[in-house]
């Protein structure tokens, strides 16, 4: 039996960073994931440029029934002291937009940077290493590693969620938490483009490919984004902020072009040239082929000279105010998160350790701690890790 102070399942985002700050600190640690690489996801992230982190992320920027539950951890591990660790590897980073930072190169480098943080605190690491059993008595958890036996007095959960199941996503952590009677949130796919019903599906479908900018809200979730027609539904990061925010029922209401009042422009191109139709009007503002579904759905096809302001007002709302209900989402085959998770209520928002199992930690994207689009999961990843790192 390989004994060790520290198990920890899951060499993702999460994991990597915990094991590293756990053997840096002098523990004994094996890191194991089924995986044939670690940081896979890490590898895929921002279009393979990982978006490490968000300069503005704060509690605010999280979905969780707690929505305290994530600030201790944060504070104490923040954005500037990820920025401060990638600058002392030497890797380039740029801001994008709205405080997401990217590598300049690749994504590869984080995943380095961690690996070597590991390397520094001797952090022995098992891949392609499936847990086959799990035991928990006098203190001490016994597991059988693809049929090896090692134990340790800390276990740490850092599998992730259910997302994305071809890149080797499971439902590991639910079920070590059921098993030891710690609640589990029902999971659900976060991030995740909308589909439609077949109708609604056939009649956009022309649109697929065109981006525009919104305001999109759904319950509680209100994003100032792009969004996107495909050939399968709605997509674009505005789509996904919103999905998080979405239960199957609830109708999402569209601003296209929040920056514009478009009855203003519909008006004052009657004025100025009524001859013209309302599709090369909206064409001013919308992508051509947008403003002719638009103006066709309306059954707008004369002058605009013949159209009333009423007519013209009705219009621009059923383009600034369009509403409809989502047939669901693309489930976890795309979504970039899964929410809910661990119940927060059962683990310390100071060191992640399940309160009723001493010794047991979740970390990562298995708690019900869910962020934005934007780098805020990977600075949660990052924060939880080192929560419990620490601690350990
Ligand atoms: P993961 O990184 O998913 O790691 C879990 C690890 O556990 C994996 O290595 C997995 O192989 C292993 N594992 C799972 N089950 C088992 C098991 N039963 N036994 C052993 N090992 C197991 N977030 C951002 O902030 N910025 C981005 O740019 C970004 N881009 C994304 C792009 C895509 C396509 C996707 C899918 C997600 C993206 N995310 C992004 C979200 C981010 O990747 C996750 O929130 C983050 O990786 C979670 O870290 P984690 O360590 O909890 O889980």
């Amino acid at each position: 039996m390989s004994e060790f102070d520290v198990i920890i399942v899951g060499a993702g985002a999460a994991g990597l960073m915990c094991a590293a700050r756990a053997g840096r600190r002098g523990r004994k640690v094996l890191l194991v994931d089924h995986a044939k690489k670690p940081g896979e996801k890490i590898r895929i992230s921002g279009g393979g440029r990982c978006n490490f982190t968000n300069i503005g992320a704060g509690p605010q920027n999280f979905l969780s029934e707690n929505r305290h539950f994530a600030k201790s951890a944060l504070a104490r591990f923040t954005p500037a002291d990820f920025i401060a660790m990638v600058d002392r590897y030497g890797i380039a980073w740029h801001e994008k937009t709205l405080g997401q930072l990217f590598c300049d190169g690749s994504a590869k480098e984080i995943i380095a940077m961690l690996l070597a943080e590991c390397e520094a605190g001797n952090v022995e690491i098992r891949l392609e290493t499936p847990v086959t059993a799990l035991e928990h008595s006098a203190d001490r958890f016994r597991l059988s590693l693809d049929g090896m036996p090692a134990s340790a007095r800390t276990l740490v959960i850092a599998t992730g969620g259910k997302s994305i199941p071809k890149m080797g996503a499971t439902g590991f952590a639910y079920e070590v938490a059921e098993r030891f009677g710690i609640r589990v949130i029902e999971p659900r796919p976060g991030l995740v483009p909308f589909t439609l019903d077949p109708g609604l599906q056939s009649e956009l479908q022309p649109l697929a490919g065109i981006g525009v900018p919104v305001e999109v809200s759904c319950g509680k979730g209100q994003f100032n984004e792009a969004m996107l027609f495909t050939h399968r539904g709605l997509s674009g990061p505005a789509v996904l902020q919103v999905s998080s925010y979405w239960s199957p029922g609830d109708t999402v209401m569209v601003k296209i072009r929040p920056d514009i009042e478009l009855a203003d422009v519909l008006t004052a191109a009657k004025r100025e040239n009524g001859r013209q139709g309302a599709a090369s009007a909206l064409a001013t503002q919308l992508p051509k082929r947008l403003a002719q579904y638009f103006a066709d759905r309306a059954g707008m096809t004369g002058h605009l000279a013949d159209l009333s302001d009423k007519a013209l007002a009705r219009l621009a709302d059923s383009i600034q105010d369009w509403r409809f209900k989502p047939a669901g989402t693309e489930g976890y085959r795309t979504a970039e998160v899964t929410l809910g998770g661990i119940d927060t209520k059962a683990l310390s928002s100071r060191t992640m350790e399940a309160r009723a199992v001493p010794g047991l930690y979740f970390i990562g994207e298995c708690v019900d701690v869910t962020g934005w689009l934007g780098g805020y999961n990977f600075q949660w990843a990052w924060a939880s890790g080192v929560a419990a790192g620490d601690a350990i």
